[in-house]
């Protein structure tokens, strides 16, 4: 009888059959990041509230409308974390790593928490892996970590991947922009969504994020922020650009292109997948050259992206899967099953996985079970002290010295 009880809306159990696609890709993704010298990092799965307000920003939906905030007992304010990046710039600043030699290159894995609508895609509970290179502002570091992602997708054979590439400059010379946005803003005011039109001051950017149809009527004759880059910023972008071309990664400049947090400078980009339907980002990230002086230490310029683990499996289409087994030991008789349990630890130990009957089934029971967990052999051990092996694809059954079982199964 199913229990009363289901999994909160917008989580979901990962199930045996299902863990194994998840544990590849956070296993090629460790491979992919250690062989460039990224090393792994964990922070708790939730922090202060006000590391989030102040990192992610005051007026961004994150902080907004999908934190998971709550007071703990000693009247705390405290906030399931929703994203790595400002969590691993509090571990930085609090663990003095800017003394290391820099930049301080790292990655993670885990869970992240935002209270939005369920749907394909998006969850409350989701997982991420992502990045980080702190402490450097060269251009060979924005190459260096999109270059990681853009491996790791193709690594993990992610079809239709596109690269979306752009820059939001510095805030200095993008106040100048936001005025004009702004201004381009409130000349079209009418024609904008109310959400929209109630962030004219606070958050302009967000306009060309829009799903609305009248406010993406009023962004197509919007002033772009990649036009009005000048000096050092667009120096700055050019030269990324020529490092992706020089690296063979394709892309294409998106001047609309902004990011749901407060905190990017600069160079930002997204990888989508067509495949993916209205949830397209696999995964994004950018330069937030000015998020660890909002934390309170010193200027210190730094890149990274976070990518969903779960999009990345709905952009496989991965098949849910179960692990076969090298073999199974049945037993002909009850006087057998102990022989059968220590004969099967044997082969464990020499590094195969085999299983034997836990449930009490008759000889035809187990052979009908290896089958079903995908036994590529049994070994029968028959009340004489002889033994069958059969192999479960062709059916064939030869006897063996049960003494040479280890050398029959190739251990
Ligand atoms: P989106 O536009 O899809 O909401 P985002 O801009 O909020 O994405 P980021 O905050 O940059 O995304 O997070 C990085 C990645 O994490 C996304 O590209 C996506 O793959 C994944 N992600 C973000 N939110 C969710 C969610 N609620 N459920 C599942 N995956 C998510
Ligand atoms: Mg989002």
């Amino acid at each position: 009888m199913a229990s009363k009880f289901q999994a909160p809306r917008g989580t979901f159990d990962v199930l045996p059959e299902q863990a194994r696609g998840r544990a590849r890709v956070q296993r090629v993704a460790a491979e992919v990041f250690a062989r460039a010298g990224y090393e792994p990092i964990a922070t708790p799965a939730f922090e202060d509230t006000e590391l989030f307000v102040r990192g992610v920003g005051r007026s961004t939906d994150i902080v907004v409308k999908e934190m998971f905030t709550f007071e703990d007992k000693g009247g705390r304010s405290l906030t399931l974390r929703p994203e790595g990046t400002a969590p691993i710039c509090r571990a930085y600043l609090e663990h003095g790593m800017q003394k290391l030699a820099q930049p301080v290159k790292l990655f993670y894995a885990g869970p992240f928490f935002r209270h939005e609508r369920p749907q394909a895609g998006r969850y409350r509970q989701f997982h991420q892996i992502g990045v980080e290179a702190i402490g450097t502002d060269s251009p060979l570091a924005d190459a260096e970590v999109i270059g990681l992602l853009s491996d790791l997708l193709a690594e993990l054979g992610v079809p239709g991947v596109e690269l979306r590439l752009g820059s939001l400059g510095s805030p200095e010379s993008r106040r100048g922009y936001l005025e004009e946005l702004k201004a381009h803003l409130r000349d079209n005011e009418g024609d904008l969504s109310q959400d929209v039109r109630e962030r004219i001051e606070i958050n302009p950017l967000r306009a060309f994020d829009a799903d609305d149809v009248g406010t993406q009527e009023v962004m197509r004759t919007a002033p772009t922020i990649v036009e009005s880059l000048d000096g050092e910023d667009a120096e700055h972008f050019a030269e990324v650009r020529a490092l992706l071309d020089a690296a063979g990664i394709a892309y294409e400049i998106d001047p609309t292109l902004v990011r749901g947090l407060d905190y990017y400078t600069r160079t930002i980009f997204s990888f989508v997948c067509e495949g993916l339907g209205a949830q397209s980002e696999v995964g994004g990230g950018g330069r937030y050259d000015g998020l660890i002086e909002q934390l309170g230490g010193p200027p210190t310029p730094a890149i990274g992206w976070a990518a969903g683990i779960e999009r990345i499996l709905l952009a496989l289409g991965e098949e849910d899967a179960r692990e076969g087994r090298d073999a199974f030991v049945a037993a002909a008789t009850d006087e057998q099953r102990h022989r059968a349990l220590a004969l099967a630890a044997e082969l464990r130990n020499a590094g195969l996985s085999a299983e034997v009957d836990l449930a009490g089934r008759g000889l035809k029971g187990q052979l009908k079970h290896a089958d079903r967990i995908g036994a590529r052999r049994v070994l029968i051990l028959d009340d004489d002290g002889t033994a069958q092996l059969r192999d479960m694809d062709s059916g064939e059954q030869r006897p063996v010295d049960p003494g040479r079982a280890l050398e029959e199964l190739g251990a």
